[in-house]
C-alpha cells in the first residue's frame, strides 16, 4: 500500500510503498478514506518521546471503512464506517472506567505516534478505539471530529464550563481546533471573543459566529479584552496557542472566578521558546481564578461530537484538502501558520 512515512524525529513524511498492516485478534483493519492534518501531528513528530519507533506512519484524525476484523472482535464488522479515538489507553483503570481515559496511568501512547496511523491506504487499530460514524456525517467531517472538533467539546463544557451569557476568549481562534472552539463555545451559550493573528483567520472566526474578533497584533490582548467587556474581563479563556505570552495575557483577561483552559502545546524543543508562564498567587486568590489543563476527550465525548455533526449544530471547517502524497506540503503550511481551519488528506474510493 501507499503511505506517508516518517523516518526521523522532526523529519519530512515521504511517500513509500509498504506492506498492508497485519492485525492482531483485538484489532481491525481500516481502509482509510480521510485523515485530518493539524499542528498536533507537526508538533508531536518533532517533540522527543512521542514517536516510539521509526519508520512511523503518522495521522490520528481518521475516518475509514472496516475491511477486516480480528478473531476476538465483536464490536465491529466489515463495512462499518468509523473514526478513531486518539489515545491508546488500558480501558480498565479507574480513570478509563470513569470516563477520564485521557488520564490513564497505563497510557501506551498516541495513534500515529506509538502505532502507525492514517497517512496510508490502510491502518490497523484496536477495536476498542473505534467510534461509529452516523449516517449523514461525511468521512471528511468525521475525520476531523476525532480531534479538531471533539477537543473543544470537552474544553468548553467540562473545563471552561461555558454557560449562557458567559464571555469566552478563544486564543488561536482561526486554526483547526480554534475555529471549532468558537462554534462550541457559542453552542454552550457563550459570547465569544475570538483572538488570532491574520485577517483570513479572523474573518473565518467571525463567519463561524464569533461575537467579537481581536487581532492580537494590534494591541496587548488583555487590554483589547477589557475594552470589549466594559472592563470586566472574560469568564473563561481557552488558549490553543499556549505560549508564555498568550497564557499570561489570558490570566490577565479573566474576570472574577474566571477559568483559564490550556489546550495548546508548545514544547520548547519544537518552538525554541520556553512556554512556562508566571501567575500572581495574590491575583488567583483574590479573584478565585482557576487554571485547567484540557487533554483531548473520552470516547463518549467523541461520539457526542459526531452526533453534533449529524444534527448540523457544528460545521466542520476544512479549507484545504490534499491527496495522500500532499501531507508534507500540508505540514509545511502548518509550520508557517498559513492554514485557516483544518487541512485533510482525502483518498478516493
Ligand atoms: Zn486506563
Amino acid at each position: 500500500m501507499r503511505a506517508m512515512v516518517l523516518r526521523e524525529l522532526g523529519g519530512p513524511v515521504r511517500l513509500e510503498e509498504v506492506p498492508v498492516p497485519k492485525i492482531g485478534p483485538n484489532d481491525v483493519l481500516l481502509r482509510v478514506r480521510a485523515t485530518g492534518v493539524g499542528l498536533t501531528v507537526v508538533i508531536m513528530i518533532a517533540a522527543p518521546g512521542r514517536v516510539t519507533a521509526y519508520p512511523r506512519i503518522p495521522g490520528h484524525e481518521v475516518a475509514g471503512e472496516v475491511v477486516e476484523v480480528g478473531s476476538e472482535v465483536v464490536t465491529a464488522k466489515p463495512g462499518d464506517r468509523v473514526t478513531c479515538h486518539f489515545y491508546l489507553t488500558c480501558k480498565v483503570c479507574p480513570y478509563c472506567r470513569s470516563g477520564r481515559e485521557t488520564l490513564c496511568p497505563e497510557f501506551r501512547g498516541y495513534v500515529g505516534m506509538a502505532c502507525d496511523g492514517g497517512y496510508a491506504e490502510y491502518m490497523a487499530i484496536p477495536a476498542v478505539n473505534l467510534c461509529p460514524i452516523p449516517a449523514g456525517v461525511s468521512d471528511l467531517e468525521a475525520a476531523i471530529a476525532a480531534d479538531a472538533i471533539c477537543t473543544p467539546l470537552h474544553a468548553c463544557r467540562e473545563e471552561a464550563r461555558v454557560g449562557p451569557g458567559d464571555h469566552v476568549l478563544i486564543v488561536g481562534a482561526g486554526g483547526g481546533v480554534g475555529i471549532h472552539a468558537v462554534q462550541m463555545a457559542k453552542l454552550c451559550g457563550g459570547y465569544v471573543l475570538a483572538a488570532d493573528v491574520g485577517d483570513a483567520k479572523l474573518e473565518m472566526a467571525q463567519a463561524m459566529g464569533a461575537d467579537e474578533v481581536i487581532d492580537a497584533r494590534r494591541e496587548e490582548l488583555s487590554r483589547q479584552v477589557f475594552a470589549r467587556t466594559d472592563g470586566r474581563g472574560v469568564d473563561a479563556a481557552i488558549d490553543i496557542v499556549a505560549s508564555s505570552e498568550t497564557l499570561e495575557a489570558c490570566v490577565r483577561s479573566l474576570a472574577r472566578a474566571g477559568r483559564l483552559v490550556i489546550i495548546g502545546n508548545r514544547p520548547k524543543e519544537v518552538f525554541g521558546a520556553d512556554p512556562t508562564f508566571r501567575v500572581d498567587p495574590q491575583l488567583m486568590l483574590n479573584r478565585m481564578l482557576e487554571i485547567h489543563g484540557s487533554r483531548y476527550v473520552s470516547l463518549a465525548e467523541l461520539a457526542q461530537t459526531l452526533e453534533l455533526l449529524r444534527q448540523r449544530r457544528i460545521k466542520a471547517i476544512v479549507t484545504r484538502t490534499f491527496p495522500l502524497q500532499g501531507a508534507e506540503e500540508a505540514h509545511q503550511l502548518l509550520r508557517m501558520n498559513a492554514l485557516v481551519g483544518r487541512a485533510a488528506l482525502i483518498q478516493d474510493a
